[in-house]
């Protein structure tokens, strides 16, 4: 799961995204709220962090912006302000939920998931079902039957993002952008060997889903009816 952090307090932010990636997120940081709102049309998020008093453009102005340019990214904001109006404000302008500043780096993580969950039905605390396969992101690895897959981080990003998005086909630059970064500089057909890695070790007979091509657009993951 990749989530953009928009925060403008340098000592605050690196501490928050070195946080998030021991949890095993991907993160990425915008330090103003242009270049942030950038970022995010490059919809390679799944959840937006946003401080709510950022330099160039404040928060909420930037959450209406991307809502208005059909971002659906979840937005959690930030604020320092705890005045009814203030959260309320937030909302309406698209943002999903709040958090009060300070808080607790637990609460940050719970609710990190929530909005996740809320995404998703297919959730159970840190880890993602489909059908009988658990996807355990922390772990690096996925159960499928009684067998357990060991995964390398980067299988274990790419298998999360399908099983995030199992009815869609996810292009390669979506999986690119996704997994590796917008600011990557890796060559496209790296998502071609990544994806024959995975579909190597995901053979077994407990294996009750399986990356499909789509020709000329992308992937995406087929679960078995009959497993
Ligand atoms: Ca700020």
């Amino acid at each position: 799961m990749r989530i953009l952090l928009i925060e403008d307090e340098v000592a605050l932010s690196d501490a928050l995204a070195f946080m998030l990636k021991k949890k095993g997120y991907m993160v990425d940081v915008a330090y103003d709220g242009i270049s942030g709102e950038e970022m995010a049309y490059t919809d390679a998020y799944d959840l937006l962090i946003v401080d709510r008093m950022l330099p160039f453009k404040e928060g909420v102005s930037m959450i209406k912006d991307i809502r208005l340019k059909g971002i659906k990214t979840p937005v959690l904001i930030l604020t320092a302000k705890d005045a009814i109006s203030d959260r309320v404000e937030g909302l309406d302008a698209g943002a999903d939920d709040y958090l009060i500043k300070p808080f607790s780096t637990e609460e940050l993580l719970a609710r990190i998931r929530a909005l996740s969950r809320r995404q998703n039905d297919i959730c159970e605390g840190e880890n993602i079902r489909v059908g009988k396969a658990i996807l355990k992101p922390l772990h690096k690895e996925v159960e499928v039957g009684n067998e357990t897959i060991k995964l390398t981080f980067k299988e274990t990003q790419l298998l999360e993002l399908f099983f995030r998005n199992r009815k869609q086909v996810i292009t390669r630059e979506q999986i690119i952008n996704r997994v590796w970064g917008i600011d990557s500089e890796v060559e496209i057909n790296i998502v071609e060997i990544y994806i024959h890695n995975l579909r190597k070790k995901l053979v077994s007979e407990h294996c009750n889903f399986a990356i499909e091509t789509v020709r000329g657009i992308g992937y995406c993951i087929k679960e078995a009816n009959n497993v």
